[in-house]
């Protein structure tokens, strides 16, 4: 069983998105507008439990124009403030809210507080929004504990239209609908309805002795390179080539497979031999990578292509910026992504 005490407290870290957008008048497109307008449309925050404090970003930002300095700024802010609060609740646009809450992940090295990014699909000024129903029971997880005063929920999560997921497993799927993320290959952490039910058995246990080390080391040499029948060898052969490119996500088809031209195996291979990290990901949404199943697959483990097994693309791209960014040679970023570090693949 788990409750919200009357003594907690919850950082919410406003960074933008349609959540907090507005409609021009003139214009009609959706516009950011402050954290101080935002809360005036949800009256409900006053009435929470838990003391909630807020920081914003300044200015406030779209999604789609996430860099990795934002996730850097989200991980000393959460850092700094550590001590101070027993969750923290991240205020994201959706578009990119996936890569976000991967990243975290990753550089939020042994995290045991409840990191919950939300947003909405339609802005909280609008009579119909998900976004205050989003954000009140994102906050409620964020500060919920456990009998013993423990975090029910000490991982990096996105909690949108009543499901909360593991951050490093959703995918934006929907660009319409209020159920906008899936959790395709890992079960929900929780359903709210008129109660939130906790799957305290696949939610993470955190190791509360241990204080969180952040990181902040991030390199972003890497190519997503997705297959087409038909696809021409000079397509492959320039992304490969690419100046300083140190790890290339290829998402292949069904359950890892892809074509067996000499040509492409062989432009593979050499740059695997010149040390770029080539990692194997479904274009599938939802199964994993076995590339012992048919030939095609078969042709390149051989080649010296890493496994992804069921890692989305997301996940991939943040695991490899941050294994890349601790300047690990290829052999051990190739190890290292055949492990899962923060949840996020399941092996075997
Ligand atoms: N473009 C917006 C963003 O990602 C969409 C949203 O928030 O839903 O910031």
């Amino acid at each position: 069983m788990c409750n919200t005490p009357t003594n907690t407290s919850v950082l919410l870290i406003y960074t933008g998105g349609t959540i907090g957008m507005i409609e021009n008048a003139e214009t009609g497109v959706l516009e950011n507008f402050n954290f101080e307008q935002l809360q005036k449309h949800v009256p409900e925050l006053q009435q929470s439990h838990c003391r909630i404090e807020s920081i914003q970003f300044d200015p406030p930002i779209d999604s789609s124009d996430v860099e990795p300095e934002v996730w850097r700024k989200l991980v000393k802010a959460i850092s700094d403030n550590y001590d101070k609060y027993n969750g923290f609740v991240i205020l994201h646009g959706t578009d990119t809210m996936a890569y976000t809450a991967s990243a975290l992940s990753f550089m939020l090295e042994d995290l045991s507080k409840p990191v919950i990014l939300t947003g909405s699909q339609l802005p909280i000024g609008v009579l119909r929004t998900d976004g205050k129903e989003n954000l009140m029971t994102s906050i409620e997880i964020a500060a919920a504990q456990n009998k013993d005063g423990s975090p029910v929920v000490p991982e990096v999560c996105i909690f949108f239209e009543n499901h909360l997921m593991r951050g490093n497993r959703t995918t934006k799927m929907n660009a319409e609908n209020f159920n906008a993320f899936r959790s395709f290959n890992y079960p929900v952490l929780a359903k709210a309805g008129i109660h939130i039910k906790y799957n305290s058995s696949v939610i993470h246990q955190a190791d509360t002795s241990k204080p969180l080390n952040p990181h902040y080391l991030l390199n972003t040499n890497i190519a997503v390179l997705k297959l087409f029948p038909g696809m021409h060898e000079n397509v492959v052969a320039a992304t490969l080539s690419i100046d300083g490119l140190q790890a290339v996500i290829i998402e292949t088809y069904g359950s890892g497979n892809a074509p067996r031209r000499q040509w492409f195996l062989r432009l593979l291979r050499e740059a695997t031999q010149r040390g770029i990290v080539i990692v194997n990901v479904t274009q599938c949404s939802a199964g994993t990578v076995e590339m012992e199943r048919y030939g095609t697959g078969y042709h390149l483990l051989q080649s010296g292509i890493v496994c992804g097994y069921d890692s989305t693309t997301e996940s991939a791209v943040t695991k490899l910026m941050f294994l890349l960014g601790h300047g690990y040679a290829p052999e051990k970023v190739r190890e290292l992504m055949g492990q899962s570090i923060a949840g996020e693949i399941t092996i075997g």
